[in-house]
């Protein structure tokens, strides 16, 4: 029975002000569980609706059935789904999605040349470590810093033995530039005793393991098993892929966890390890977190709904100075980058 015929079927027991309610959480079912709701609102006869007023609560038998299974990452973070979560396609994705495939073909940004998937070495072993330890010092800090502190590391010989061995003052004062380094500092030395004790030096091989270690949250985790593994497990949400999902329109989003979820529920899997990348590098080079390039982006052209050409100059104050009016993304950002620091020791 469709929702609409179950209404008009029980006209004569539902109050007028309850048809909307009734109407709505019946749309929210599947259609097995509908049949069952109405099934069992049938039984109950809205027997307890009093004349004047309202329906009263369901039975107690009928159970408002989970909507949705949580994604194997918010398993792991304990996180709950939630139905807005759960959006449909764009229509015109896959078209902006190869606009922005061509204009990543043409220009090299930071994450393309520094980027944490751009460690290497002969030992397969110690090119995941690098990756590891990379994407450890990758929050909250800019690429050419991370890499600058990466190539400092390796020339010390980066190895599991020698985060053994170092004190953990004497890493910090080398990671310095980096965000939050004395954290860091604390992490590295930590996750270096578990990849000794549990996994020989190498990197976990599951996602689940990789997150047991200190500072290394959902979306490192599933970068590591992209860059390390070649795991395509998920999408690895950052700052550049959260704020231009939303300007995009492909989701409406307000903490990279969110908009993990919202891609992942329609994107199809065969560009989760891909997208990373490819925001990350047009948000450094086009759609700029400050002063997006627009006029050269080829989205600027009826794809785009945050399209904005000609920001207004105004004057700052006391100065005579013009100033970009927009200085500032309007996307609101709950959880900035630092969610795999999260996790405080
Ligand atoms: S048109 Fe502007 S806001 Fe839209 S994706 Fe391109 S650079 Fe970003």
């Amino acid at each position: 029975m469709s929702p609409h015929s179950f209404l008009v079927h029980h006209t004569n027991y539902i109050p007028s002000n309850q048809f909307i309610p009734v109407f709505y959480r019946s749309l929210t079912m599947t259609r097995s569980t509908r049949s069952k709701y109405f099934a069992d609102a049938a039984n109950f006869r809205f027997s307890t609706v009093s004349s004047s007023d309202q329906i009263e609560q369901k039975p107690s038998s009928t159970k408002i059935p989970k909507m949705l299974k949580p994604h194997p990452v918010a398993k792991l973070t304990g996180r709950k789904r939630k139905s807005s979560e759960n959006v449909t396609a764009p229509d015109n994705w896959e078209k902006v999605y190869d606009e922005i495939r061509l204009m990543r073909k043409n220009i090299v940004a930071p994450v393309d040349t520094m980027g944490s998937d751009s460690h290497t070495h002969k030992d397969p072993k110690l090119g995941r470590f690098h990756v590891l330890i990379s994407l450890m010092l990758s929050s909250q800090t800019k690429d050419t810093i991370n890499a600058v502190v990466m190539d400092r590391l390796k020339e010390r010989g980066l190895t599991v033995q020698w985060i053994l061995d170092i004190p953990e003052a004497e890493l910090d004062e080398i990671i310095h530039p980096v965000g939050f380094h004395r954290r860091k500092a604390g992490y590295i030395k930590r996750a270096a005793i578990i990849l000794r004790e549990k996994y020989d030096d190498d990197v976990p091989p599951t996602l689940e393991k990789a997150m047991e270690l200190p500072g290394v949250g959902p979306k490192m985790g599933v970068l590591l098993m992209h860059s390390a593994w070649n795991q395509n497990i998920g999408i690895g949400v950052d700052v550049h892929v959260h704020r231009i999902s939303n300007l995009l329109g492909w989701v409406s989003t307000n903490t990279p966890e969110k908009t993990r979820m919202c891609l992942q529920s329609w994107l199809p899997p065969d560009r989760w390890q891909e997208i990373n990348h490819l925001l990350v590098g047009f948000g450094q080079v086009i759609c700029l977190p400050r002063g997006r390039k627009c006029e050269e982006c080829r989205l600027s052209n009826g794809l785009c709904p945050s399209v904005s050409f000609s920001p207004k100059k105004t004057r700052r104050a006391g100065t005579g100075k013009q100033i970009d009016r927009v200085t500032e993304e309007k996307i609101k950002i709950e959880l900035p980058d630092v969610e795999d620091l999260a996790k405080v020791i």
